[in-house]
């Protein structure tokens, strides 16, 4: 493993958020960027539907409410206030590392929206907006000769006096070799938690890791039973990655159908309420899917927004300009994670969390459509600069010591450490379920509110969200 002793700064992740904290932090500092698996490996890649901006300061109020209605109103408005003050720079930033996106005739940006939006405000680029946005990031980075990017190398636990983050214990995927090294901050930027449940959406090396180590040194971690369950991916027998019908395609007007070829919902309502919409009709029907129907679009638009759906579509039998195709929701994003603020910092000092692998509040209990790679640039970007501007490099003494209380012995069984932080996960996201349903037995504002206790679809859809694994 070619990764040195000790480095300024290492980031476990190379998806959007962290790409983005590599970016923005100062250029004198050395930092290692590492990653689980190959660089394309991350879902920021899989992003089909786009992202948010506020377009204008007049959609301010209508953008937050949106945000906060899809959250439940258990989002967090101060972090909501900061995501959207801070898009447009974003998407200005974005520009500047070359990310296109689509535009009309006249040369004028086009907006889509998806479920929960209550105007056009969502950027894309055709149906690979996350493709075209991580990979432009991914080229700057390569760039940048202060940072030493190892894929296929994985964060497996961070060392510690107890108190403060002082460097990280990685593994080489390709030899299974550990190595301890110090930093004086580490940037978790893992991910979500997909790979732990049997049909998701999500790459199936994406497990929580970042969450099971903050979980393992007992640093906090918020809402780790909010996990998002997408209505429409691709029904298949085969196993493996499901594939995701953009929320967008129902945004340009496809339609959901029962088995009868009749509409049963809403489809532009929050995720949470169409999946659970789809699990009462699929329940109804004693089905294993329903239909989405993309009929109603323009030929020409379904051509020309949607191409990559089209080619899976066809490759898995479906011609979606002749028959509905069959859909089913499954896991998709996570919601809770690691506790972070609006810096990205944790509860112990010089560890950081960013993108979908932290929980800085956003997204509430569900998180609204096309936020999340907003969130992930934008709560990264401001953790870099954070440390930036407060950078204090650890001691020597704690650097030594960091290296003492490491034994490579620890980490030899591979198997055991992955089931061990698995479950330390679904274990906590038991264990958070739990008591907010206790709390709300005992009156407090949990799932007692209007709307939020679960029928029978909801409790299907929750036991879809009980990660299993494969
Ligand atoms: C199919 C799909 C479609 C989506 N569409 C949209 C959309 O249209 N708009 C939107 O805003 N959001 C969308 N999302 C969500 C969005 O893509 C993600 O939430 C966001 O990109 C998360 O970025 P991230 O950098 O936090 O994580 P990721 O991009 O998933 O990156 C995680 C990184 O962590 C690495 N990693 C994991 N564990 C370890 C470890 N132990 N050590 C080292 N590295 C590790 C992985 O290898 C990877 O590099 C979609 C998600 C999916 C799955």
């Amino acid at each position: 493993m070619e990764i040195c002793d000790r480095y300024d700064v290492i980031i476990a992740g190379a998806g959007a958020a962290g790409l983005n904290a590599a970016l923005f932090l100062p250029r004198n500092k050395r930092i290692l960027l590492v990653c689980k698996e190959g660089p394309k490996s991350a879902d920021s890649y899989l992003a089909q539907g786009g992202i948010c901006v506020l377009r204008w300061d007049g959609d301010h109020d209508a953008y937050f409410e949106d945000t906060m209605r899809a959250g439940h109103y258990e989002n967090d408005p101060l972090t909501v206030e900061y995501m959207l003050r801070g898009s447009r720079e974003t998407i200005a930033d974005l520009m500047c590392a070359g990310v296109r996106f689509s535009r009309d005739k006249e040369g004028e940006l086009l907006y889509t929206r998806e479920g929960g939006h209550s105007v056009l405000r969502i950027l894309y680029h055709d149906d690979r907006t996350g493709r075209e946005i991580a990979s432009r990031l991914y080229a700057q980075v390569r760039r940048l000769s202060n940072v030493h990017i190892c894929p296929y190398t994985s964060l497996i636990d961070i060392l510690t006096d107890g108190e403060e983050c002082e460097g990280a214990v990685l593994r080489d995927e390709k030899t299974g070799e550990v190595k301890a090294t110090a930093a004086d901050y580490v940037i978790l930027a893992t991910g979500g938690v997909g790979g732990l449940f049997r049909f998701s959406t999500n790459y199936r090396g994406l497990t929580g890791d970042g969450v099971a180590i903050c979980l393992k040194h007992g640093v906090q971690v918020k809402d780790v039973d909010y996990v998002q369950i997408h209505p429409t991916t691709l029904y298949t027998k085969k196993r493996g990655r499901r594939f995701l019908v953009s929320e967008s395609v129902r945004g340009e007007g496809a339609v959901l159908l029962n088995g009868a070829g009749k509409r049963f919902t809403d489809e532009l309502k929050p995720r949470d309420v169409v999946s659970a919409a789809i699990y009462a009709e699929m329940e109804k029907e004693g089905s294993d899917h329903v239909f989405l129907d993309l009929r109603t679009i323009p030929p020409e638009k379904v051509r020309e927004h949607f191409p990559s759906i089209v080619r899976r579509c066809a490759q898995e039998g479906y011609d979606v300009f002749s028959v509905p195709v069959p859909v089913v929701p499954a896991q998709h994003y996570f919601m809770g994670g690691v506790k972070s603020d609006v810096d990205g910092r944790t509860g112990m000092p010089r560890l950081y969390a960013v993108g979908e692998t932290c929980c800085n509040g956003v997204h509430g209990k569900n998180r609204l459509a096309s936020n999340s790679l907003l969130e992930s640039l934008i709560f990264a970007k401001r953790a870099a600069l954070r440390i930036a501007n407060t950078y204090q490099p650890l001691g020597e003494n704690a650097q030594k010591r960091a290296m003492q209380g490491f034994d490579e012995r620890d980490y030899r069984d591979e198997r055991a450490l992955a089931e061990e932080y698995g479950n330390l996960v679904k274990e906590e996201m038991k264990r958070s379920k739990a008591a907010r349903e206790k709390q709300a037995e005992a009156g407090g504002n949990g799932q007692k509110e209007a709307g939020m206790q679960p029928g029978p679809a909801g409790q299907r859809a929750a036991e879809e969200r009980n990660p299993a694994a494969e």
